[in-house]
This record gives C-alpha cells, sequence and structure tokens, in this order.
C-alpha cells in the first residue's frame, strides 16, 4: 500500500505531468489541501488539474463547452428568495431565514441524490420550489455549484481522464461518486490511515481567550526557537467561531520582539464590518430608513466627500441628545441650519438616485453612482479597506449580472441583499507575514503531515456536531430520507479527528476550555478517549504587549535605557529622557513641581488613580503607557455601549413609571440589541452578554427598570440637559473638569449624580473621588441640595445601585475636596510611589510595578 502523505500524492502527480500534463488529475477533499498541494507542487502545469470534486465539476463544463452558465450564490439565493415568496406566501423577514433553510435543504438532497419528502405541506412546498427552480435553470441554461456535478456526469463519460489520483476522500456523497466513476473507471486511491506518532499532550485550560492566548504563546516561542511558522499547524473543529477571537488575541503577540504574529487559511474575512464597507451599507440604510440609520457612521467615515461644513459625528451626537430625535432633517439645535443643511445632502445623496430605480440592477448603478460622486470609488484607503472595496465592488457585478436582478427590488429588500452578501459571500484575505502559521479545520489535515500540531476546541458540543434533522425536516424525515446520515456523519468525524491527530509527526497538543462566555464546557469523547486532560500549565505571556511591559517597567524603576520595547507608545520617548536626564531620581521633586506646578485644572479620573496608588497614576498620566489589557477588552467597549443607550434613553424620556415600565422595557431592549449589534463584535462572548442584558425576569435590563421605577417613586427626574453633562468646579484654586453620567433631580430642589458601571464599583470612599466633586461641580453650576452620590452597576451579571459614602453628602464633598488638594501638592512634589498595600489583581500595570520586585524602595 502506498503510504497515505500529501507530498507522496503530490509527487506522483508531478511525475505523471512531465508526460501527461493535460490528462493527470489531482482530486484532494477540500481547498486547504488544495492549497497545501500547490504549496508542495510549487508550479504545476494547469492549475485546473488540482481540484475538488466540485471544482472539477465546474472544469468539465468549462472545457467541454456546455454552454452552461454556473450562477454564483448570490444569484441562488434571489432566485430561492423570490420563489420562497410566491410559494410559502410569508412575510418578508420570514422569507429570509426560510431562503437560507431551503438552499441548505436542496443542497443536501442534491448532493445525495435524494427527493424531498412530499407528504406535509411544507414538505410539499419545498419540492414545488425545486422543481420550480429546476426548471428555471432549464430555461436558462444555467446550474449552480452543486447542481453542476449532476449536470457534469455525461461529459465526464465523454472526458476519460488518464491518470486520476484521488486524495484521501473520505467523505465523497452520492452525486460526487457518480461524477468520478464516470470520469475514471481506475482511480489511483490514497487512504489515510490514521497511526499517531507524536508526543501527544491533552490539556485543559480555564477559558477559551486563555486557551488561545497560551497557543499563541507557545507558537512565538516555537519560532523564535528556529522552527518555521510552516511547520506549526493549528486546527480546530470551529473554524468560523475560532477566527475573529484569534485575530484579535494574535494581534497583541509579536515575534523577535517586532513582528505581528499572524496566521494564514484559506478562510476569508468578511468585509461587513470593514468600516469603509459599514459606511456604505449605511448610506443605504439612509435612504430607506432614516430615521433608524446612524448617520454618524457616515460622517465618521474619510471616505466620503461630503461638505461637512464643521459638523462632525461628535456634533450629531450631541444634537440627537439634546434634541431626542433621530429626524434628521428637522433636528433643532443651536447649530441648526449648518446641521440640517449637511445632514440633508446626505440624504438627498442617499435617497434622490434610488427614489428612481425599480429594479435590483437599476439600484446598483443608482449606488455606483452615489459612491463615485461620493469620492469613496478613488478614494485611498488602508490595504484591508481597498481590498474590501474590490471585493464589494465585485458582489455588485455578480448581483447586476444576475437574472433576477431585472426584477423589482424593493429598497428595503436591496439593503437585506448587500448586507447579507456582505456577510457570506465576499471576504479579504486575512493579513499575513513571515510569521504566519497555518490555522484550519479539522477535516483538512487528514493525510497530510507538519511537525507540530495544535487542536484547540476539542469541547463536547463542537465534536461531534451532528444535527439529527436537515434544515425544515423533523427527525423521522431526515431518517427516512438519509437513514444512515447519523452513523456515517459520526464515523467521518472519527476519522477527521484521528487524522488530524496523526498528522503530527513531533509533537500533538490538544485542549479543549472548561468554560465559553460564562457556560460550562465538558471535553469532547474523542478527548478523553485518549487521555485524560491534565489543567494546562500557564506560562507567563513574554510574546504579548503587556508582557513587554514587565521588561520595560524594570528598566523605569532602575532609571535605565528602555531596551527595544513593544506596546508602549512612549518608550522611545521616556527612553530617551532617561538617557538624557541628569541622572536624579525618577521621580524628582523638582522635575516634578515644574511640570506640573501650572497644573490647574483636573478631572476627578486623573485625581482618582492617585489616590488608589501613585505609582499607576505616574505610569499611567505621566508616561502615558499604553493598557493594551483594558484597550482590547470586550469591557471596555460594552461601557460604551450602555452609555451610548442610557444617554439617548434619558435624553427622550425623563423617568419610568408603572404606566411606561413596559413601554420602557421594548425601547431599551431595542437600543441595547442595536447598539451591541453596532459595536460590530461577532465573538460568543459578546452574544452572551447580549442575551444577559436582554433575557428574561433576571436580565440586567429588567433590574435596571426595577430600580428606576424606584427613582421615580422617590420622586427623581431626569432632565434632558443633565445627561452626560460636562461639568465643572473651582475648588479653592484647583478646577475641576469632567463628564457627569447622569444628575437625577427633586422638585425641591435635591440632587444626586448617578454614574454608570459595567464593572466593578468602587467601594473604597477614600479613592471614589469623581461624585462627591461632581456633585460639587453640580451644586456650583445650578444651586440645589446634593444627596449622596451613586453607582449604577450594570453589568452582564449584576445589577443594583450602590454608595462607597457612609456618611452624608456635605462630609463627603468636604472631605474630596481635602483630598484633591491633598493630591495636587503631592504629585507637585514627585511623590509617585507604588501602594506598599495593593491587593490590586487586575492592575494594567502589575508587570510594570516595582513593588512585584522589591517593594516600594527598590
Ligand atoms: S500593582 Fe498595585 S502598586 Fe503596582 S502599580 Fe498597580 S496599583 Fe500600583
Amino acid at each position: 500500500m502506498k503510504p497515505a502523505l500529501l507530498e507522496t500524492a503530490c509527487a506522483l502527480y508531478s511525475q505523471e505531468t512531465k508526460t501527461n500534463p493535460f490528462n493527470t488529475w489531482l482530486i484532494v477533499e477540500n481547498e486547504d489541501v488544495r492549497h497545501r498541494a500547490f504549496e508542495l507542487i510549487k508550479t504545476p502545469v494547469l492549475q485546473t488539474r488540482i481540484t475538488t470534486i466540485k471544482t472539477l465539476a465546474h472544469t468539465i463544463l468549462k472545457e467541454q463547452n456546455a454552454g452552461i452558465r454556473i450562477i454564483p450564490p448570490e444569484e441562488q439565493y434571489l432566485l430561492f428568495s423570490a420563489l420562497a415568496k410566491k410559494i410559502f406566501d410569508k412575510k418578508s423577514a420570514e422569507t429570509k431565514t426560510i431562503t437560507e433553510n431551503l438552499i441548505d435543504l436542496y443542497i443536501t438532497l442534491t448532493l445525495n441524490c435524494a427527493e424531498c419528502p412530499a407528504d406535509t405541506d411544507k414538505g410539499q412546498k419545498a419540492a414545488e420550489l425545486f422543481s420550480a427552480y429546476r426548471a428555471w435553470c432549464r430555461e436558462n441554461n444555467a446550474v449552480d455549484a452543486i447542481s453542476a456535478l449532476a449536470y457534469a456526469v455525461p461529459l465526464a463519460e465523454q472526458m476519460q481522464a488518464d491518470t486520476v489520483i484521488c486524495f484521501c476522500l473520505k467523505s465523497t456523497t452520492k452525486q460526487a461518486e457518480k461524477l468520478l466513476s464516470a470520469f475514471t473507471k481506475n482511480p489511483i486511491s490514497f487512504q489515510n490511515e490514521p497511526e499517531p506518532t507524536a508526543e501527544t499532550i491533552v490539556l485543559s485550560y480555564k477559558t477559551v481567550r486563555e486557551e488561545l492566548e497560551q497557543t499563541c504563546e507557545k507558537i512565538c516561542r516555537m519560532q523564535e526557537n528556529g522552527i518555521p511558522p510552516e511547520d506549526i499547524l493549528l486546527l480546530t473543529p470551529a473554524l468560523q467561531t475560532t477566527l475573529p477571537l484569534l485575530e484579535e488575541v494574535a494581534a497583541g503577540f509579536r515575534v523577535n520582539k517586532t513582528t505581528p504574529l499572524t496566521f494564514k487559511t484559506p478562510e476569508r474575512k468578511s468585509i461587513a464590518n470593514i468600516p469603509a464597507v459599514r459606511a456604505v451599507l449605511a448610506l443605504v440604510s439612509a435612504g430607506i430608513n432614516a430615521e433608524e440609520t446612524d448617520l454618524q457612521i457616515i460622517l465618521d467615515c474619510p471616505h466620503f466627500r461630503i461638505k461637512r461644513r464643521g459638523i462632525t459625528a461628535g456634533k450629531l451626537r450631541k444634537a440627537v441628545r439634546i434634541t431626542g430625535s433621530t429626524d434628521w432633517r428637522n433636528l433643532q439645535t443651536d447649530d441648526d441650519e449648518t446641521l440640517k443643511t449637511v445632514l440633508a445632502e446626505i440624504l438627498d445623496t442617499a435617497e434622490t438616485r434610488q427614489k428612481n430605480a425599480e429594479t435590483l440592477r437599476e439600484r446598483i448603478t443608482a449606488l455606483r453612482q452615489d459612491l463615485q460622486d461620493l469620492g469613496w470609488t478613488e478614494s485611498p484607503m488602508t490595504p484591508a479597506g481597498h481590498a474590501a472595496r474590490t471585493a464589494f465592488f465585485s458582489l455588485l457585478d455578480r448581483l447586476a449580472a444576475a437574472k433576477a436582478a431585472e426584477k423589482k427590488c424593493p429598497n428595503y429588500e436591496f439593503l437585506q441583499i448587500l448586507t447579507r452578501g456582505c456577510r457570506k459571500n465576499a471576504g479579504i484575505p486575512y493579513p499575513e507575514n513571515e510569521t504566519a502559521f497555518k490555522i484550519a479545520k479539522i477535516r483538512s489535515a487528514a493525510g497530510t503531515k507538519t511537525p507540530h500540531v495544535f487542536i484547540i476546541g476539542l469541547t463536547a458540543k463542537s465534536i461531534p456536531n451532528i444535527s439529527a434533522t436537515l434544515p425544515l425536516l423533523t427527525v423521522q424525515e431526515t431518517k427516512t430520507l438519509l437513514p444512515d446520515r447519523y452513523r456515517k456523519s459520526a464515523e467521518e468525524t472519527a476519522y477527521y479527528f484521528s487524522s488530524a491527530a496523526a498528522a503530527a509527526e513531533k509533537t500533538c497538543t490538544l485542549s479543549y476550555a472548561k468554560t465559553d462566555t460564562g457556560k460550562t464546557n465538558s471535553p469532547s469523547p474523542y478527548l478523553t478517549r485518549i487521555s485524560e486532560a491534565e489543567d494546562a500549565e500557564i506560562q507567563e505571556l513574554q510574546h504579548s504587549i503587556p508582557g513587554s511591559q514587565k521588561t520595560a517597567g524594570y528598566a523605569i524603576a532602575k532609571c535605565q535605557n528602555l531596551p527595544e520595547a513593544f506596546g508602549i507608545q512612549s518608550a522611545e520617548r521616556t527612553a530617551e529622557r532617561i538617557r538624557t536626564a541628569e541622572p536624579v531620581p525618577a521621580f524628582s521633586e523638582e522635575r516634578f513641581s515644574a511640570l506640573y506646578r501650572e497644573t490647574k485644572t483636573v478631572s476627578p479620573t486623573f485625581l482618582e488613580t492617585y489616590a488608589e496608588c501613585p505609582f499607576a497614576w505616574y505610569l499611567k498620566h505621566h508616561l502615558r503607557l499604553e493598557q493594551t489589557d483594558a484597550a482590547s477588552s470586550e469591557a471596555l467597549r460594552l461601557g460604551n455601549v450602555m452609555h451610548n443607550v442610557l444617554e439617548t434613553y434619558f435624553t427622550r424620556h425623563d423617568r419610568i413609571t408603572p404606566e411606561t415600565k413596559d413601554a420602557a422595557y421594548r425601547e431599551l431592549a431595542e437600543l441595547i440589541s442595536a447598539e451591541m449589534e453596532r459595536a460590530g463584535i461577532k465573538t460568543p462572548s459578546w452574544k452572551a452578554k447580549t442575551l444577559q442584558y436582554l433575557d428574561g425576569t433576571k436580565s440586567t435590563l429588567a433590574g435596571f427598570i426595577e430600580q428606576e421605577l424606584a427613582f421615580a417613586e422617590q420622586g427623581y427626574t431626569t432632565d434632558a440637559s443633565w445627561v452626560e453633562q460636562e461639568v465643572e468646579a473651582d475648588l479653592d484654586g484647583i478646577s475641576i473638569k469632567g463628564r457627569a453620567d447622569r444628575v437625577l433631580r427633586k422638585e425641591d430642589g435635591t440632587f444626586f449624580v448617578l454614574d454608570y458601571k459595567t464593572g466593578n464599583v468602587k467601594e473604597n470612599a477614600e479613592t471614589a473621588l469623581q461624585l462627591p466633586l461632581y456633585s460639587e461641580a453640580v451644586r456650583q453650576m445650578i444651586g440645589g441640595t446634593p444627596a449622596v452620590g451613586q453607582y449604577f452597576q450594570i453589568a452582564p451579571n449584576s445589577v443594583g445601585i450602590s454608595t462607597p459614602f457612609e456618611n452624608g453628602a456635605e462630609e463627603m464633598i468636604a472631605y474630596a475636596k481635602q483630598r484633591a488638594k491633598e493630591i495636587c501638592e503631592a504629585i507637585q512634589s514627585g511623590y509617585c510611589k507604588p501602594n506598599a498595600d495593593c491587593k490590586n489583581r487586575y492592575c494594567p500595570f502589575k508587570r510594570v510595578c516595582r513593588k512585584t520586585e522589591g517593594g516600594e524602595d527598590d
């Protein structure tokens, strides 16, 4: 038996092509393996001869001049959508989901040469739709990519290839088998018999992020130890969900301190979230339902040539806050006329041409002209933006070329089609460089060999992951149609898993995460069959940006030259300062006094940071070290989302009462969903957070409304002008400036300041300066009697108000004023030592902190 290795199959292919290049074929199972074959063969005479069965069908149709047009997936969707509306008689929103399910069912049936069961109403309608679709294809001499397999069978018989090397074809469908046997009577088959040879370890991590971070750290170390990136393979059963998180995690890692860690994969990144494309989708949406569209995205887009006349996204946001309206043409603000003119121009552009368009093709032409006029077509963009623009235009080309594009298409459907196309069919490659290792689906490793293999995400729910039903069908219907589907899928999964593990030549690391977005995971049975997972030994992330801060921190502490460090924006300046400065202690009174003597206006956050830890203040406000952990975390974005939601709501409403409770619930739920969606984060943890905010009687939203009812019951209301309001106070020579989240007031003049927290709240009154100083500021601005300030925690799993102050408001304010004065003096004196009693496990500067090295006197 021949060794089942891709190298061997490729060597045979190369050998045969020397004498018969046109009629030697290498057929592999999927695009991943095809790409690897290209890498091994390097210069194949004819690229089409290295193929999957699906692309083989296309090549046959093309080369035999069948005259059949292969329709792209976008066109297939348009046809299915039109037929579904006619046959299923549903509203468009439901038709969208039905259409996706019908396409999935059609593909499965076609691949398995099976007919749709027509003994139920739903089945009959599906069968009717499939038959109408096939009739359309016949009339128009067109096929989709899957039906092409059947059309290619008679032509394949005529072609009869000389040499066909089939490499590890395991999950071939009936239709694929028919095509193969028509194409060749004597295939040379390579079948893989997985034989694990590498040293294998089975690990468990606490979370999915930890699993990815630790794997990235290991990969960086391997590369620095001379292992080339192509010798490292990362496999996962859930590639689509892993890629966005990996992209986020890997961005923080560097190999040899300078080169970002990247990966390569045949999967493509959807363009829907690339800012330049998001702005175009917002433009189309503005022409349909302007009030529901966030025009800030358009104002923010530097690629649109709009006469902005000083109107920025921030100004628009302020106008919305003040007026509580998104009636863009009639916003009443100080900036009235200019703002209205700018918004009217945007809306006119979005609406005018589309008003006269009726068919999909006309809408596409109108959009192209708008984009041309707005300068988007030619505007200089980043490489990713440029690639996304090219992908967007080819999506438009494919849609415009579809026959169904001649049909009438309402504008809301146009937006739906574009959004779906950007999400599903138009993609750009992930950026890569010389450190790019490979990541792929588990099944792509069958029969291949790579020295070092990591297989991550091996939880019970991801592998095996076999649904008992086909889309739209019941378990029974699925069983009748494909009786051995479950068994076959289970066998295939087991085969691919063992093949993936056997693909490792030297080391094989298998792992799973015990929790994923708060839910407990159990290990896959395939994993436990190998061995019980051990708790992974957690390595320090030396190759991540936070890791590098540690080294820099030692140097700062010892007043030495900074080593080459990354992730610290001011590293160069800091190093320069240390090099050129007189050899004085880092925290010389003289230097600080000179710098901060003139500092008269400060924010409460500036003072709070110092109150908590003078050394953290020094790193954050003086050296301006980048806080990578915080900057990249979803937590930061969650804070923005909730502030936006509550700002919008309380500029429209002054309270929530029992009468308005239900309406408030609906409105806030919509605002939260929209803002979470707008954040553009597609990770599972983000989805889970959205659910925790919205789902059920124990949700954060339900708890939030209960608390708001209590405020209203006490007689508090919120004036729109006291939402996210800038406040200022004079504290005997020190000026305090900041923005208060919300001020609630009673008719008798009592008020209190509320601060939203989506994470932890402060529990120590000595370091909580924001609430009392804002309270003083509000008193100085509008008078009234302050009550004790409150934190309103609105976290995904916790909601409620709290305050760290035990005494009354006057004591709270007096203490804070005194502390503010002391802190300013201490800063001027250059006192910046670490906090000796620090228990802060989450300090972003933990790695830099001198305290961890040798205490405060170090
Ligand atoms: S770890 Fe503690 S002492 Fe060190 S900088 Fe952070 S807060 Fe200050």
